[in-house]
């Protein structure tokens, strides 16, 4: 059976290993006219290894909306276009959301071919009872947002991606409102010093030792016990207004679902 046509391909292609790319996807980037990629010099060095010639034209965030008139045109003249990224899947914290969206709209076929992802390949090698996550892209970098972020998202597997000089102060501010939760840890997969690491928040930070190097990617269990996080939360934002312990019962158990007493008690303990 002869693959079907397509004019335009979303290729994956390796995340560290370069061997990590499928024989189909090597067929569609030796096969289109065009690939438009994020740089075309990291790009080429991967054409070169698989002997591909062809054409590379750079698509990137700051030339998106000019590329796409460029691409629509060839495309109405026949041609076929594949889009990368430096790595992984396009559209995965990388561009490629403007030209699909005008693809879409003026009837172009589009197809995804299946690869390498960080994403994916982390999810596929920690353990987790449940099939549920959220993935977040980059975790923000400001504490407050860093802070909301993880509030929102505590009852569900939080998955981000974080920079090496980021990610012990993003696992500290974590640690500020999630004490005891369990994370998952990824650096280089799939390349020489790939390391993935499972255990509470503290060991985590302590592993790496004020040092972290190579790209992340890392996972924020659900909390077990969420009512009594959500409740912490809730007791925390009321104090640092300035209630009283009594007075934050009164207006949590009057709100919510909470016990009078069990919420004065745990008043009594929060700092
Ligand atoms: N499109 C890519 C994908 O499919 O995963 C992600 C691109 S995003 C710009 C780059 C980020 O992905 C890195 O900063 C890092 O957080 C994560 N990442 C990429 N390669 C990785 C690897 N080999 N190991 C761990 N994380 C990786």
């Amino acid at each position: 059976m002869s693959a079907r046509k397509f004019q335009f391909y979303i290729v994956p292609t390796p995340i560290g290993n370069i061997k990590d790319i499928t024989l189909r996807a090597i067929e569609v980037l030796k096969e289109v006219d065009f690939i438009a990629c994020e740089d075309t010099r990291t790009t080429q060095k991967l054409l070169n290894h698989y002997d591909i010639r062809t054409k590379c034209i750079s698509y990137h965030k700051y030339n998106e909306r000019e590329r796409v008139s460029f691409f629509l045109n060839e495309l109405r003249a026949g041609k076929t276009v594949a889009l990368v990224s430096d790595a992984g899947t396009p559209m995965i914290c990388d561009p490629g959301g403007v030209i699909i969206e005008e693809l879409l709209k003026n009837g172009f076929s589009v197809t995804s071919l299946p690869g390498a992802c960080a994403v994916t390949t982390f999810l596929s090698c920690i353990p987790r009872q449940s099939e549920e996550f959220t993935f977040i892209g980059f975790i923000p970098r400001s504490e407050k947002q860093i802070i909301d972020v993880v509030k929102r998202h505590a009852d569900v597997n939080m998955v981000f991606y974080d920079s090496p000089e980021r990610i012990l102060k993003t696992l500290n501010v974590i640690k500020s409102v999630r004490l005891n939760a369990k994370v998952a840890l990824a650096r280089e997969l799939s390349k020489l010093f790939e390391e993935v690491v499972c255990d509470n928040i503290s060991s985590v930070i302590k592993h790496f030792d004020g040092v972290i190097k190579g790209e992340i990617v890392c996972m924020v269990y659900a909390e077990e016990n969420f009512e009594d996080l959500e409740l912490d939360i809730k007791i925390n934002a009321l104090k640092s207004k300035g209630f009283k312990d009594k007075e934050v019962a009164i207006i949590l158990s009057s709100l919510f679902d909470f016990n009078k007493n069990d919420v004065y008690k745990k008043s009594l303990d929060c700092k």
